[in-house]
């Protein structure tokens, strides 16, 4: 018999796979990074090695907390929540590091446009792992544009615009694909992650980059009606 899995079943299996090995692997990662922090303070010569295992623990705990993300949402409680609350910690997070490569955040929302039902941290990493991109981006500096606001009846819009370079064709047709980066030290997860997030909360996201043009990216989120 054909087996045929839609894309989102594929996906979300895999997503429940990855959450799964993330939640294992978490442990004993702690007690590696901990044990090399050990020998790192008691200074015996092999300075070298202990500073690329710590090197090697971090980028393994930053590919762990991206799959986290994907986490099932039947183990996930949904709240109440304004989406205005969740950019305003994200801009927060993120602030010095924007400051730091001379890139100004800039916000355009109001609180009160609207409630949405969701996971308020997994919201939370989709927003951090896209502006994280932006960021990333924008190699002399800049602005970085959120806006927020009731697009309809149905929907809050979120849209995120960075003044980088873009993206070229190629490139676009494989973000969220796992794994796939141009950067040298990215995971390839992010938007991965950030597209099953979105899509297990009803929502919808869309890519719109052109070289040499920035990127734009948009969120559309169903809004709870009373
Ligand atoms: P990572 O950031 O680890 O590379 P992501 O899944 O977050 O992984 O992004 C995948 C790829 O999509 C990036 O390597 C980059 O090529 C491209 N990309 C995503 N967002 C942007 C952006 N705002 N501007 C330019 N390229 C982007
Ligand atoms: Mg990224």
């Amino acid at each position: 018999a054909e087996q045929i899995l839609k894309r989102s079943e594929m996906m979300s299996a895999l997503g429940e796979l990855a959450a799964g090995i993330a939640h294992e692997i978490r442990n004993p990662l702690t007690a590696l990074k901990g044990f090399t922090r050990l020998m790192q303070s008691e200074n015996n010569g092999n300075a070298n090695y202990l500073s690329i295992m710590m090197d090697e623990f971090v980028r393994i705990e930053t590919i762990i907390t991206e799959l986290l993300g994907l986490s099932k949402p039947s183990m996930l409680s949904y709240e109440k929540k304004d989406i205005v609350e969740i950019l305003e910690d994200v801009k927060m997070l993120l602030e010095t590091q924007a400051i730091i490569k001379n890139i100004q955040i800039v916000t355009e929302f109001k609180r009160g446009i609207g409630l949405i039902k969701c996971v308020p941290n997994q919201l939370k990493q989709v927003f951090i792992n896209i502006l994280k991109n932006a960021i990333e981006s924008m190699d002399n500096g800049g602005e970085v544009v959120i806006k927020a606001k009731k697009k309809n009846r149905d929907w809050i819009q979120v849209q995120i615009k960075d003044q980088g370079p873009g993206i070229p064709e190629e490139v676009l047709s494989r973000i969220g694909q796992p794994f796939f980066t141009t950067k040298e030290k990215g995971t390839g997860l992010g938007m991965m992650v950030s597209f099953k997030i979105i899509e297990d909360h009803n929502g919808r996201m869309l890519v719109d980059s052109e070289e040499g043009k920035g990127t734009v990216i948009d969120i559309m989120l169903p809004v709870i009606k009373f």
